[in-house]
């Protein structure tokens, strides 16, 4: 088919298309034929009529002659005279074959007529065809043509035949067809290669052919074979060999072919070397439900395993224990550390997590599945067939025991605590989702907790999940909204029984569900982020509103403290804020106090310490808030610059009555007049609480007994009251 093709290509300019056939040559360029003849005239002829078809032509007088100019002119024909003086054109073509260009270029040799003996010889010197003198030339163009013809049809072939080998090598494919009447086999070359053995001979008879399967697969192969040829119908099946690189995967497909009475005759197939391709669906398979960090499952295979448990589980009315382990301080580990660091500490908890299990073997068959789900969390699902899952506390305190203890990468000890939340099904949930969700609730409520500990879901912990989950989602509403309010509560001067302070507290007025407190949407506020814009708002609120306010019965402005929360200090733009609020609203920085609770302080880092010195050179007072609850002992505030201690309310509750509390009360007192600081009681509720604080030499107190927390214009009535005279004792 080629050469009509190029026929078309040749367009009708050309003067062989003009001719109606000739030369099968590259596009755009002359195809050239080479004339040897002794004969001038034969020449002068056979030129006139090839160039009539569209060849450039190019003579020779004798065979020496010809094969130096085939070498020059590198022809795409060659017609030739078999006498010549000195190289005869047998000789002449016998040499050209040897070429490597003459291989497979067209000769036409000219012999006399009826000379059989030479058409003979011709033929044995690798002539493609020959035309007889005297020539006639109207049937040589003919002769010529079809010998072009066909000799760019053997080039395309053996060209298509090429690329099909390469094709096959590259694909790593061999092919191979039995002959089931004559039972015998050809092969591609390649296709023993494919099966680790050396190269066949190209037909084969099926004993041979068995002799070319490796040992452990032939078996299986012949019987796959034979059924399909008594079936009548197409094979595919995968196997490995064993191969010197280590194992090879070959995939093997055929079909069968019947003959018209519908008898199998012949069966052709294909093999493959399909080992990257399975290595690389492997490999995605792996990366899709595997985490590359420490390899364990990731959520979509976990979540696939424990579906099927659960439905076991179903079966068996067994239970299952979820497991949400979530580490402590990876972020700020990252932070410091980097993130190699950090993927070395979180590959070694996997394994340490992993260690801390039970043994399979050992135990009542249950079953243990661990996996990582995002940068600071495990989990893991217990399967007891006996339905006891009052192993899980023991479970979660050893792996919180495993977890906790220290270790090290390189030099550097690293010490990561966890906390655990733990989801039962049925009864916490029948399906995957609901049962990471709330194993996820729980160890959040943990995490608050502090480390170290593991938590039961719920409904409770359900319940305030959902709220948070909704007030989270309606907070910045609030803000825009203007919802919060800031409410005041007086703090009384014992010496002089005067209102000289005020704590400003948030509060939200939501639309539906009414007031609601700040414990309840503080944290929230930390958590998403939002604390620093709530921040910001209460503290201008509060300021503008002090400055309605008249001076307190001893003449000064009362002092205003204001709630700090620690996300809220280390923001980037803490100190523009408060420079920011200042000066909007013309506060003196004199009569403001800033609370923070001991566990900011405890972040011992010169970045707080600079930041707490700058708001005490504006003129801003500190009081460290809930004193007692934290783990800081008084020494360490003589580095701080701070002002004042609010004793929590937890050390007054119960005063009268505990002794303890007594004694504590009466140290913190004395040390921290030692140290120069005010000291602030909080939660003073009954006159028996206030005398004895009068009597230990507190400065201020403030409590429901002085006064609930109230706004604005409930401050203002406050500070216009006379100041009572000194309760009896
Ligand atoms: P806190 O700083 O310890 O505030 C004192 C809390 O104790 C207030 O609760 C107050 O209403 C309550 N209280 C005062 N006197 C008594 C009493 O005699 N008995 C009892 N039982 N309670 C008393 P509130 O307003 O619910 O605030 C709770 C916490 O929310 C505050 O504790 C504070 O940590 C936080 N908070 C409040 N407002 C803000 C704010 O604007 N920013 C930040 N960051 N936190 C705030
Ligand atoms: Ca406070
Ligand atoms: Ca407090």
């Amino acid at each position: 088919m080629a050469y009509d093709r190029q026929d078309a290509l040749m367009g009708e300019s050309s003067p062989a298309a003009a001719d109606g056939g000739g030369p099968a040559a590259a596009e755009g360029q002359p195809t050239i034929a080479l004339v040897v003849d002794d004969e001038t005239t034969t020449r002068i002829l056979a030129r006139s009529v090839l160039e009539n078809m569209g060849y450039q032509v190019f003579e020779a007088e004798d065979g020496e002659q010809a094969l130096a100019c085939f070498q020059r002119t590198q022809p795409q024909l060659v017609v030739m005279d078999v006498l010549m003086p000195r190289m005869d054109g047998f000789a002449c073509c016998t040499a050209l074959r040897a070429l490597p260009a003459g291989a497979d270029v067209p000769v036409v040799l000219i012999t006399g007529i009826d000379d059989s003996n030479s058409i003979e010889q011709a033929y044995r010197a690798g002539a493609t065809d020959f035309v007889h003198k005297p020539i006639n030339w109207i049937l040589f163009r003919h002769r010529i043509n079809f010998v072009a013809r066909a000799s760019q049809a053997f080039l395309d072939l053996k060209r298509s035949q090429a690329r099909l080998l390469q094709a096959q090598k590259l694909a790593k494919l061999g092919y191979w067809e039995w002959n089931l009447r004559r039972n015998t086999v050809e092969m591609s070359y390649d296709l023993t290669a494919l099966l680790g053995l050396p190269p066949q001979p190209g037909t084969l008879s099926e004993t041979q052919l068995w002799d070319c399967v490796p040992e452990p697969v032939r078996e299986r192969l012949a019987r796959e074979l034979r059924e399909a040829i008594r079936e009548q119908r197409s094979y595919s099946l995968d196997f490995r060999v064993p191969a010197l690189g280590g194992e090879r995967i070959v995939h093997a497909e055929g079909e069968i072919i019947a003959n018209a009475e519908g008898l199998a005759v012949l069966m052709r197939g294909i093999m493959q070397d399909v080992t990257e391709q399975v290595r690389a669906q492997e490999e995605i398979n792996r990366l899709a439900h595997y985490d590359p960090l420490t390899g364990l499952p990731n959520r979509t295979l976990f979540i696939e395993q424990l579906r099927l448990a659960l439905s076991r589980a179903k079966r068996q009315r067994s239970a299952i224990g979820v497991l949400s382990v979530g580490l402590r301080r990876i972020e700020q580990m990252r932070e410091a550390m980097g993130t190699v660091f950090a993927d070395l500490a979180i590959h070694e908890l996997a394994q340490r997590l992993q260690d801390s299990l039970p043994n399979p073997d050992q135990t009542d068959h249950s079953h243990i599945e661990v996996a990582r789900f995002g940068t600071h969390e495990f989990v893991l699902f217990a399967d007891h067939p006996d339905s006891s899952i009052g192993e899980l506390p023991r479970l979660a305190q050893r792996i919180i025991d495993r977890l906790a203890a220290p270790f090290h990468i390189g030099t550097q000890p690293v010490q990561v605590g966890c906390s655990i939340g733990i989801a039962c099904a049925p009864d916490d949930g029948k399906d995957p989702e609901t049962l990471l969700k709330h194993a996820h609730a729980a160890m959040n409520v943990a995490r608050r907790k502090g480390e170290l500990v593991y938590e039961y879901h719920t409904r409770e912990i359900q319940r305030s999940v959902m709220e948070r989950f909704q007030l989270e989602g309606q907070l910045l509403v609030a803000l825009r909204e203007r919802q919060l309010e800031v409410h005041f509560q007086p703090q009384m001067a014992l010496a002089n029984r005067a209102i000289v302070g005020f704590e400003a507290l948030a509060r939200w007025r939501h639309p539906v569900l009414g007031m609601i407190p700040p414990d309840r949407f503080i944290p929230i506020a930390e958590d998403s982020g939002a604390i620093g814009q709530l921040g910001e708002h209460v503290l201008r609120n509060a300021l503008e509103q002090h400055r309605q306010w008249p001076v307190t019965k001893l003449g000064q402005p009362a002092l205003l403290s204001v709630n700090l929360s620690a996300r809220q200090l280390w923001g980037k733009d803490f100190m523009t804020v408060i420079h920011r609020v200042l000066d909007q609203t013309g506060f003196d920085p004199a009569t403001l106090v800033l609370e923070l609770t001991e566990s900011v302080l405890m972040k011992d880092s010169d970045d707080m310490i600079r930041i707490l010195k700058r708001l005490k050179d504006m003129g801003i007072k500190l009081s460290i808030d809930d004193f007692g609850t934290g783990f800081s002992s008084m020494s360490y505030f003589k580095h701080l610059p701070i002002d004042e201690l609010k004793i929590d309310r937890g050390f007054i509750r119960d005063l009268p009555r505990r002794g303890q509390d007594l004694a504590i009360v009466r140290s913190v007192i004395a040390l921290a007049h030692n140290l120069g600081l005010k000291i602030v009681a909080e939660g003073v509720e009954t006159a028996e609480q206030l005398r004895i604080l009068e009597q230990e030499g507190c400065d201020w107190v403030q409590g429901f007994l002085i006064g609930r927390p109230a706004d604005s214009p409930a401050a203002i009535r406050f500070l216009g009251q006379a100041i009572p005279s000194a309760p009896t004792p």
